[in-house]
């Protein structure tokens, strides 16, 4: 019964890729979306989705360097334009901002992915595979 239900919901993108970017399950927004730090959960530990039909594959990174890029590409033409550090200081103040970014955002930008794939029903996720 709870297979024919899960068959018909309705599927929000916004909601699943949400969901997906708090690192929780896109149907439920409940249990855990990721075992690991970039390792996907083989099912929801809340309602059992199962979560195999995910391929993010290259996607997340390339999301994150598009989001990081530009967000600090901008902010670093202006301070290079309107104050001109010596090029060692924006070094020190970008580089780490870049990789802490970068590190925080890609398993969320992963998990939106996973949460896209799902609304989308793409991959096998349009099949319920529930045990
Ligand atoms: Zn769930």
């Amino acid at each position: 019964m709870a297979e024919v239900v899960y068959q018909l919901e309705s599927r929000p993108v916004w909601r699943a890729m949400g969901r997906g970017f708090r690192k929780r399950c896109p149907r439920c927004g409940e249990g855990k979306l990721m075992a690991g730090y970039l390792t996907v959960a083989s099912q929801c530990n809340a309602c059992g989705l199962d979560l195999t039909p995910q391929r993010a594959d290259d996607a997340p990174p390339y999301f994150t360097i598009f989001i990081v890029g530009h967000i600090v590409v901008p902010l670093m033409w202006a301070w290079e334009r309107y104050y001109a550090p010596p090029a060692a200081l924006q070094m020190a103040v970008w580089l780490p901002v870049i990789a802490l970014l970068s590190l925080w955002l890609l398993p969320r930008v992963k998990g939106a992915t996973v949460g896209l794939q799902w609304a989308m029903k793409m991959h096998d996720f349009g099949e319920s595979r529930e045990t």
